[in-house]
């Protein structure tokens, strides 16, 4: 049951002393009841309060980390049902599926993908997350694969596959501080593979049957004293798996119910052999609350359309996506070069400069901090007004970087024209196209006023 802002606070020690980063323990308490501080920032704090809070205040379903540095994904945080309510805390990871007894050559095109694909979008870097290796009875081909994919992929995070306590203990040894999910936990081995996972401080992928044989196991690897878990109903098709994903949510969210209070783990590899369905299957999956979705095979038709779903379903709704206010230069602009303005959402600034590098203009853009809106909506909120940008203009130094004195503004601020020339007394104001699509056109054609 979740604590309150008060009942927090009777357990602080009402020093004030700020030393936690908040100026007085009741904001600090009221912010670790709100989920936006943690309880260990207070140093004063006893451990018994630090347990009865901490349990208190986690999140109904537990947040799980996998490998480290570079190759580390986590997953699980998650404190809602729908993203509206307040945002999803950490994307779907994309897996890719290598068994021990398949063809050198499959692994080593399937290693080869997954290195070279990775995709930049609004600055946001996407790729596959992990590579999920499957024992096919032959403990030292299965190490020997961990081997190989531990040396190749070195972003790749590790789940080691199989229902053999030793042979997973010996591939686990291959991955070094990269340390793996240990998948295959059943009712037939679930005492070694809880030692297992407490030996070696690694997350257990349990699977059960069903739903019910799920929440029996995964409550006695809980008794067993295994905190970190990733779960799996055992469903190989795709109603299956969605009915069982919202069920398990629901009941760790609304219900607090700890067995299912994991993030879990999904098969569409073992749901078709059709690539393309697979990839929908996978897309269905992460939209309901997948943890990890596990693919055959990844190409870039099938992951592209993934990692961009993911994006739209995992960035924050509340918090816009911005660059950074500056000055960028676009394909090498000298003292001549055009200068053109626009607000920092992200999404505008990656179309306009798109378009401009597109145009083989070379140019600077400026790009004015509006909070993550967008033009029309930043001007009619007051932030990209005429006095805003003007003052912008004058300290960002493109007045050192240029010799003449004219600035392009969005076609959607032609409305500002004129006070924007009072601002700017030495410069002249050149309304620019309304859709970033017409800048090519527009900057081919362009020569300074002055
Ligand atoms: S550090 Fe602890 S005692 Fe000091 S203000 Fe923060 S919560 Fe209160």
């Amino acid at each position: 049951m979740a604590l309150t802002g008060i009942q927090i606070l009777k357990m602080l020690p009402k020093k004030n002393c700020g030393e936690c980063g908040i100026p007085t323990c009741l904001a600090f308490a009221m912010k670790v009841a709100a989920g936006q501080a943690e309880i260990e920032t207070c140093p004063y704090v006893s451990e018994e309060a630090k347990a009865t809070i901490g349990e208190a205040s986690a999140p109904p379903i537990r947040t799980i980390s996998i490998g480290s540095g570079d190759a580390e994904f986590v997953s699980g945080g998650e404190t809602c049902l729908f993203r509206h309510e307040k945002r999803f805390e950490h994307p779907t990871g994309i897996a890719v599926l290598m068994k021990a007894d398949e063809g050198e050559a499959s692994i080593d095109g399937k290693i080869e993908r997954f290195n070279a694909m990775e995709y930049e979008r609004v600055g946001v870097y996407m790729r596959a997350n992990l590579v999920a290796l499957q024992d096919t009875g032959d403990g030292a081909a299965f190490t020997a694969l961990t081997e190989k994919v531990i040396e190749k992929l070195p972003k790749a995070a590790v789940i080691l596959m199989s229902d053999n306590p030793e042979n997973i203990k010996a591939a686990a040894a291959a991955c070094g501080d990269r340390t793996p999910l240990l998948y295959g936990a059943t009712a037939d081995n679930l005492d070694d593979f809880a030692a297992l996972g407490k030996e070696l401080k690694a997350p257990v992928g349990v699977k059960g049957k069903n739903l019910d044989d799920l929440v029996d196991l995964a409550g006695k690897l809980v008794d067993a004293g295994v905190k970190d878990m990733v779960i799996d109903t055992g469903a190989r098709t795709m109603r299956g798996c969605f009915e069982d994903n919202i069920v398990a949510r629901r009941s760790a969210i609304k219900e607090k119910f700890k067995p299912l209070g994991f993030p879990t783990i999904t098969f569409p590899c073992e749901m078709t052999d059709d690539l393309m369905m697979e990839a929908m299957i996978a897309s269905v999956l992460m939209a309901k609350y997948a943890g990890i979705v596990v693919l055959s095979d990844i190409q870039g038709d099938v992951l592209f359309p993934l990692l961009l779903e993911q994006l739209n379903l995992f960035t924050d709704p509340q918090r816009p996506m911005v660059v950074q206010e500056d000055i960028y230069p676009i394909s090498g602009p000298d003292e001549n070069a055009p200068v053109l303005i626009t607000c920092n959402f992200s999404l505008t600034y990656f179309i306009v400069s798109g378009e401009i590098e597109g145009s083989k203009v070379p140019s600077w853009l400026l790009i004015k901090d509006t909070e993550g809106l967008s033009v029309l909506t930043a001007w009619a909120a007051g932030k990209f007004g005429a006095d805003l940008i003007a003052a912008f203009v004058n300290k960002s130094g493109i007045c050192d970087k240029v010799k003449h004195r004219e600035l392009i503004i969005p076609g959607y601020l032609a409305t500002i024209k004129g006070e924007l020339e009072e601002e700017l007394a030495d410069w002249t104001i050149t309304i620019g196209p309304r859709e970033a699509g017409h800048l090519p056109a527009f900057l081919k054609e362009w020569k300074p006023t002055a």
